[in-house]
């Protein structure tokens, strides 16, 4: 039997909801299943104000708009990113500078980030990757100290904390993504949650294609009209339908992969004592949301290898991201610094199937062919 890297899980009341949405006859965005979708952000992590959008690209578009990024301007995030990250920004104009990722784990070194600091720089985009948080206290000291905005690319960061702070809600602004992949789905589907009162009418203005239509609705002006610049954010209702029947059962989705991780993470310790691979790190001010499981393997070799030899059993395990600070786009800009950290997570981090439905019986039959995989090599 196979075992894919990712399967999406559906709730069963999707397709009941979308329905509902379609025949209620309100199909564009900012309906009823949109404003259930913000309301339950807001209410279950008390984030102050936040706009469904059609992907975290899209709001991570939002939030370098909302932060008047142009030409000149220098944005410092991690290399071992998705392209996202870095395009929302360089869009509007901004170099991009790269930190390097943690010694023990990939996410961005937040000891690296003030050297990098000048007097272009603008904000700061930590990503929570696979879930664990940045040091964040760290980066909203960097923030203060020199008057620069924290972006939270929370992509992968849903229901998890930092010191008991829901991600996403700690830095200025954040981000969500609801792609096929991430813990709650929506096919495509982002989130733009905002942390300051000052962002938040501007932010409808630029959801809503740069007029002034969300005040219209609430009755606050008897016409709306052209009023900044924005795109088209939103997303349709069939989306956040979709959505709201994952939400619905967040709680469920989490506590299944969460558990999954620990089984995958008791069966592979050995492997970790013995030497032949590393496991996850969850930091001490960090929460495990379980969306990845990965291991570190020792050389790009023994990587290559193990995924050629977990493929013959009909199981798929992938690598990530590829530094983008060595992208065929970037590289020329970013100008040669090395980012070592960054480069040995793109050549030996692994990442094995994870999704609700995956069952412990077949966690437990990955294990075995990765043990099996290393006793060979040593023989
Ligand atoms: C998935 C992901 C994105 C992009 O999300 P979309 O909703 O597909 O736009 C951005 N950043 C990170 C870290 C991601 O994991």
């Amino acid at each position: 039997m196979k075992i894919p890297f990712n399967k999406p899980y559906l709730t069963g009341k999707e397709t009941f909801y979308i329905q509902d949405a379609v025949y209620s006859g309100h199909l564009s965005g900012n309906g009823k299943y949109t404003k259930k979708c913000q309301t339950f952000f807001e209410e279950k992590y008390k984030f102050k104000k936040t706009l469904l959008t059609t992907s975290c690209t899209d709001a991570l578009e939002m939030c370098a708009m909302l932060l008047d990024i142009k030409e000149g301007d220098e944005v410092i995030m991690p290399s071992y990113t998705f392209v996202s990250t870095a395009l929302a920004f360089v869009r509007q104009g901004a170099k991009i500078v790269f930190v390097d990722s943690g010694k023990s784990q990939p996410n961005m070194d937040v000891d690296a980030i003030e050297s990098l600091i000048n007097n272009n720089t603008k904000a700061i985009v930590p990503v929570h990757y696979a879930g664990v948080a940045v040091e964040m206290d760290k980066i909203m000291q960097l923030a203060d100290r020199y008057n620069l905005y924290v972006v939270e690319d929370a992509a992968q960061g849903v229901d998890s904390y930092y010191k008991n702070k829901p991600l996403g809600g700690v830095g200025h602004l954040g981000a969500f993504s609801f792609h096929e992949t991430k813990n709650v789905i929506a096919g495509e589907g982002g989130l733009l949650i905002i942390n300051e009162d000052k962002f938040i009418e501007r932010a409808e203005i630029l959801w809503e294609k740069g007029t002034n239509r969300a005040s219209f609705f609430r009755g606050e002006i008897n016409k709306y009209g052209w009023v900044d610049t924005g795109s088209s954010f939103l997303p349709s209702e069939l989306t956040a339908a979709f959505l709201f029947a994952q939400l619905e059962n967040i709680e469920e989705i989490q506590k299944k992969r969460i558990s999954n991780w620990h089984h995958y993470y008791n069966g592979l310790i050995s492997l970790e004592k013995e030497g032949k691979l590393k496991l996850p790190v969850v930091t001490e001010n960090a929460t495990n949301n379980g969306h990845m499981f990965y291991i570190v393997c020792n050389s790009e070799n023994d990587r290559a290898q193990l995924i050629d030899f977990l493929k013959k059993k009909n199981i798929f395990a992938v690598f990530h991201y590829l530094s983008l600070h060595n992208s065929n786009y970037y590289s020329s800009i970013h100008g040669g610094r090395e980012l070592p950290q960054s480069d040995y997570y793109s050549n030996h981090l692994l990442r094995l199937p994870m999704y609700y439905e995956l069952e412990e019986l077949s966690i437990d039959k990955i294990v075995k062919t990765i043990k099996e995989f290393y006793s060979s090599k040593t023989t």
